[in-house]
């Protein structure tokens, strides 16, 4: 399936949690997005794999996104390796992308900073004809913008998702095992920050900091290495 945009993540729910106000908003402008999960979480403290996966098929479906996989790597140990770097070509080389999106290479949890340069190098890779992948021809998504997990980062632009910050808080929501619900959150199991009810106050505070950076209500902060082409009577919109 050929995609515009494919966000990739170390973990279910990590797109969800960052970025999925994006996704949305570009389904809902008619394009074809797609996410890629490199783990499927396994170390998570709350939760079973069997779990996971259902709830990642139900915030797929609240998203409306065109596709979702999951490369399968080793969660807590992803690896810059040859070997992934060419199971993830393959994923790119079969959606074509044009726009990838991926941690920001500076964070808190370790998965998210080696995935970060891990897909930033595949995306570059995955354009060199040479390096072969059966009948998959080479294909170099235009950029790569770079999502915010915890740590502070540099932002190159904001998206406006006050339309869609309700739709993301329903996707993040499916995530039942993982995130305060009154209704469904367990007390047999091990309490953690995302199990909390702060955090759903730490998520709109810090969608609303970065939409009252732009005068609107909510907002998603990316980076981009490269500088960012702007049309003439785009000036007015900015
Ligand atoms: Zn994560």
């Amino acid at each position: 399936m050929k995609l515009d945009a494919l966000f990739i993540a170390s973990h279910p729910d990590d797109i969800e949690i960052t970025s999925a106000g994006t996704a949305i908003k570009l389904v809902q402008d008619g394009r074809k997005v797609g996410i890629l999960d490199l783990t499927r979480g396994e170390l998570s403290t709350r939760g079973t794999l069997q779990s996971r996966k259902k709830e990642t098929e139900a915030a797929s479906k609240v998203m409306g996104i065109h596709y979702r996989a999951n490369l399968g790597l080793k969660d807590g140990n992803i690896q810059n390796t040859e070997a992934n770097r060419l199971k993830l070509i393959k994923v790119i080389r079969e959606t074509k992308p044009e726009i990838v999106f991926a941690p920001y290479p500076s964070d808190r949890h370790t998965d998210h900073v080696n995935a970060s340069n891990f897909i930033r190098e595949s995306a570059f890779l995955s354009g060199l004809e040479k390096i072969k992948t059966g009948k998959l021809n080479a294909h170099r998504p235009n950029k790569v913008f770079y999502y915010r997990h915890a740590y502070e980062t540099p932002v190159s632009f904001i998206v406006d998702i006050s339309d869609t910050f309700a739709k993301k808080i329903e996707a993040i929501s499916c995530y039942g095992s993982q995130f305060f619900n009154a209704e469904k959150t367990s007390a047999d199991e091990p309490e953690t920050y995302i199990s909390t009810k702060l955090f759903w106050k730490d998520l709109e505070t810090r969608a609303r900091y970065f939409g009252f950076k732009i005068g609107v209500e909510y907002g998603e902060p990316f980076f981009c290495n490269e500088n960012l082409k702007m049309q003439a009577n785009n000036l007015f919109n900015v």
